[in-house]
């Protein structure tokens, strides 16, 4: 296994000897420990199956680990539930479908990353106008504002996964976790929808962790490449150390067939 080592940026969090058993016995994380740098663009990458899911919710507490912990930087270990929620709070979360509220405008959505940061009695009441400056802007950011007021259900699969980045951008995280974001996208609107997450994290200086199954997307976006493979680490390294055979190492001798859009990828690179 390969050990990065060459990364001095300060973790802004750690998995420290985190495992996780799901309640029907299987064993999804065997005790894994990482550190993930501030800043750093990380995916993980990994067979169907592999954990990869697992490993990023357990680091929003979404699939509580049955051993080990978290460690925020700013709030240490996390262990009662005001730091989780703290944790949460700063931690915008990205997922594969979505999980945008159809009927609801893009505006609404995005205005929904706001909650976190109000009392549960303060949200039956309309948000300040600065929140919804904060949602505007986000949809701003995504290229999006002309279509604020379009129901989520009326938007492409691309601009849904864009409403997506902003709710969570809404949130003012410090820390973005994007589970397969790219994943229900035609490979080109994949390319192009990462490639604004990656901006906008480096812009920001967001220390993002996302899951994807396209290797060349990997190879092109990330400062660091976590292979997972059987609920273990199999590879942890810089993009230019995944070789063919690291690929294979980590998908166990079959990788994914490139796509269309990655050997035009390969092309342009
Ligand atoms: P990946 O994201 O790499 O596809 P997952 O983390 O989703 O992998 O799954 C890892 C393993 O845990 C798989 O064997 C999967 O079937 C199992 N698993 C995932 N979620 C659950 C769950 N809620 N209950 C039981 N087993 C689960």
């Amino acid at each position: 296994m390969m050990l990065q080592s060459t990364d001095q940026s300060p973790a802004a969090l750690r998995l420290v000897g985190a495992g996780v058993v799901y309640p029907n016995g299987t064993r999804a994380l065997h005790p894994t420990s990482l550190a993930f740098a501030e800043g750093a663009f990380t995916v993980l990458l990994g067979p169907s199956g592999a954990g990869k899911s697992t490993l990023l919710r357990s680091l929003n507490g979404l699939v509580p680990l049955t051993e080990g912990h978290v460690e925020v930087s700013r709030l240490g270990p996390l262990r009662d539930a005001r730091a989780w929620r703290e944790h949460r709070r700063a931690t915008g979360m990205v997922f594969q479908q979505h999980q945008l509220i159809g009927r609801l405008t893009a505006f609404a959505n995005v205005l929904t990353g706001r909650l976190g940061h109000h009392h549960a009695l303060r949200t039956l009441l309309p948000l300040p106008t600065a929140e919804k400056r904060l949602a505007l802007n986000a949809l701003a950011r995504v290229g999006l504002l002309e279509f604020a007021l379009r129901r989520a259900d009326q938007l492409s699969g691309g601009q849904q996964q864009r409403v997506g980045i902003a709710r969570a951008l809404a949130q003012q995280p410090s820390l973005v976790l994007a589970d397969e974001p790219v994943a229900s996208l035609d490979p080109a609107t994949a390319e192009r929808v990462l490639a604004l997450l990656h901006g906008i994290c480096r812009q920001d200086g967001l220390t993002a962790i996302v899951s994807l199954h396209q290797v060349e997307l990997a190879r092109r976006f990330a400062d660091r490449i976590i292979g997972i493979g059987g609920g273990r680490v199999v590879f942890d390294g810089p993009p230019d150390a995944l070789d063919d055979a690291a690929v294979r190492g980590i998908y166990g001798g079959t990788p994914p067939a490139p796509t269309p859009a990655t050997r035009m990828l390969e092309d342009v690179t």
